[in-house]
């Protein structure tokens, strides 16, 4: 028997991949209809590709939309920077499309498929300790006796201070998220000096709109409003999303796995973190398979996927050096994306999107 700790996206993943190796049981501490954190969420063609490996691609591809481009502008910049094809450009290059959906919508196609596959839900159940021994681990008020127990409790995950003792760290970043009332068809990004927007459809109605900025700016009312204009005009509420990390990527201890926020929480600038706990999900599958419910299953995943996280948090910390450039230093990286263009551009993401599951 398996026991994963948290339904979130990185614990439904988890249930579907080991489904397939024997019971498993998802305590979460919320009730079963408590809103998802974020409206919205963007699934890189890695990710579809790592939904595929735990038979959920088709049930989330059903409720996602497919931006056709990716818009890249600067504030008060007049016309794009550049305009990358998404849409069927991303299907050819990557092999899986490049989607957007609600998070409310990827989160229940996971739990149905889930669901349907045997796995079993438990809700309101806040779980603060897992005791190990040599052969299973013991949940912590549940008689439950699990061959490896696997921690998808997010970025503040109680299982990873009772198991490994280390903190998360908070990034000074805020995340303002906000729904707009239309939606285009393509998803647009403004850079500008120490904070980004981007906007994306959720479905043929609605827009999700981030805007990630200092924690000692001014926020939505100022910031948005001087440099993004008619791209946040419709939104009327913005919710503050503190955004914090863990440095250190830890995967395995013993019988217990650690898997997306819970391992490696990340910046969001190259929106992955969700996308690595999926490709995460995929490996754990394959190493199961291989070694079994066993110390040696979650060995195997942590090798396998620390250096890949880590490449990727990487990256993404520098896209946001990127993104908010200071001037002059902008005028420079708006001339350089106009220069390489879209095919140019393409690339520096092949390394993220590229990837195929084991
Ligand atoms: C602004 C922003 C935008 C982002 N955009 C993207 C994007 O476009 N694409 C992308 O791939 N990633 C994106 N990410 C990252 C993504 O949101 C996260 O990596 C992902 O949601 C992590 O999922 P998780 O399941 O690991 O954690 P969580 O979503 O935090 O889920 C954890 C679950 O565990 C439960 N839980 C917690 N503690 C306990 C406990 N003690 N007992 C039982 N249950 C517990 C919680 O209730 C929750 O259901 C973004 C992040 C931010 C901040």
């Amino acid at each position: 028997m398996f026991v994963v700790v948290g339904a979130g996206i990185a614990g439904l993943a988890a249930s579907l991949a080991l489904a397939e190796f024997g019971e498993v049981h998802v305590l979460e501490r919320r009730a079963p209809d408590a809103a998802n954190a974020g409206a919205g969420i963007q699934i890189s063609p890695n990710a579809v590709k790592a939904l595929a490996r735990i038979s959920a691609a088709a049930a989330v591809t059903a409720v996602a939309h497919t931006p056709d481009a990716l818009v890249v502008r600067a504030a008060g910049r007049r016309g794009a920077i550049t305009t990358l094809p998404y849409g069927s450009a991303m299907l050819t290059r990557y092999g899986a499309p490049y989607l957007t959906a609600s998070r409310a919508a990827l989160h229940g196609a996971l739990l149905a498929a889930a669901l349907k596959r045997g796995v079993k839900v438990h809700y309101d159940r806040n779980v603060r300790q897992v005791r190990r021994y040599d052969d299973h681990c013991a949940v912590d008020g549940v008689d439950m006796e699990a061959r490896l127990v696997i921690a998808a409790d997010g970025v503040n995950s109680a299982i990873r201070h009772a198991v490994v003792g280390d903190a998360p760290r908070s990034t000074g970043w805020i995340a303002w998220r906000g729904l707009g009332d239309t939606s285009g068809a393509a998803t647009e990004l403004v850079m500008a000096p120490g904070h980004h927007l981007v906007r994306y459809a959720l479905t043929d109605a609605d827009a999700n709109c981030v805007l990630v900025a200092p924690e000692k700016s001014r926020g939505p009312g100022g910031i948005a409003r001087t440099h993004t204009g008619p791209l946040i005009a419709d939104v009327g509420r913005w919710a503050p999303w503190p955004i914090a990390v863990r440095p250190r990527h830890v995967f395995a201890a013993g019988r217990v796995g650690f898997i997306g926020d819970a391992a490696h929480a990340m910046v969001p600038f190259m929106a992955q973190g969700a996308a690595m706990a999926l490709e995460d999900a995929a490996v754990l599958a394959h190493a199961v398979a291989a070694h079994g419910p066993t110390p040696d299953a979650l060995t195997a995943y942590a090798d396998a996927r620390a250096p890949r996280t880590r490449r990727i948090a990487a990256m993404s910390a520098e896209q946001g050096q990127i993104y908010h450039m200071p001037f002059p230093l902008n005028l420079a990286r708006d001339q350089t994306m106009k220069t390489l263009g879209p095919r140019m551009l393409h690339r520096r993401t092949d390394p993220v999107y590229r990837w195929t599951a084991p």
